[in-house]
């Protein structure tokens, strides 16, 4: 979905109605940028105000702006409300899924990284093994070892195989 920049403006208080279809924002900037405040993406009718400054608590990061495309930097993901989570990103919203919401949720909890922690000294010297095995032999549900992998890829620890090597991971 394209985000949409209506205005760019000093003070809430010119905002207006200017804000009625999903992806619809609105820049607030004066002397440097303050606020985006954006219509939500999944179409239930919220305004989002995102707070771009640093000096006035938890703020993203803004690329471009005024005339060139906006990214947004990390991921908005709201915690009341319709939940949504997305990243926006030249311009463009891209709405994250129900599974990988969930999977950004579970990435931050202390569990977590106990799993990652075992499923990394599980794994096998020098072969590729599917997922599938450690979660059996470590007696966890295969999709938490999956997402353990991933990590473990993220952080430069196991490789993740393709083609016929798909679902299998090595060490790098
Ligand atoms: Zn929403």
């Amino acid at each position: 979905m394209k985000l949409q920049l209506k205005s760019v403006v000093e003070s809430r208080a010119e905002v207006g109605s200017q804000l009625t279809d999903p992806g619809d924002t609105i820049l607030i900037w004066r002397h440097h940028p303050r606020w985006l405040l954006l219509k939500c993406p999944c179409g239930c009718n919220d305004v989002i105000p995102i707070n771009l400054d640093r000096r006035a608590g938890k703020s993203w990061r803004l690329y471009g702006g005024k005339d060139k495309r906006i990214s947004l930097f990390p991921s908005v993901w709201r915690d009341t409300g319709c939940l949504s989570h997305f990243i926006v990103r030249n311009g463009q919203i891209e709405m994250l899924s129900e599974r990988e919401q969930f999977t950004y949720r579970w990435l931050q909890k202390p569990s977590f990284n106990l799993l990652a922690n075992r499923v990394k000294r599980a794994w096998p010297h020098d072969d590729w093994v599917q997922y599938v095995e450690i979660a059996d032999e470590l007696d966890e549900v295969p999709w938490d070892v999956l997402d353990a992998c991933r990590y473990l890829v993220k952080n430069g620890i196991l490789i993740e195989g393709e083609g016929v090597l798909r679902s299998a991971f090595r060490r790098r």
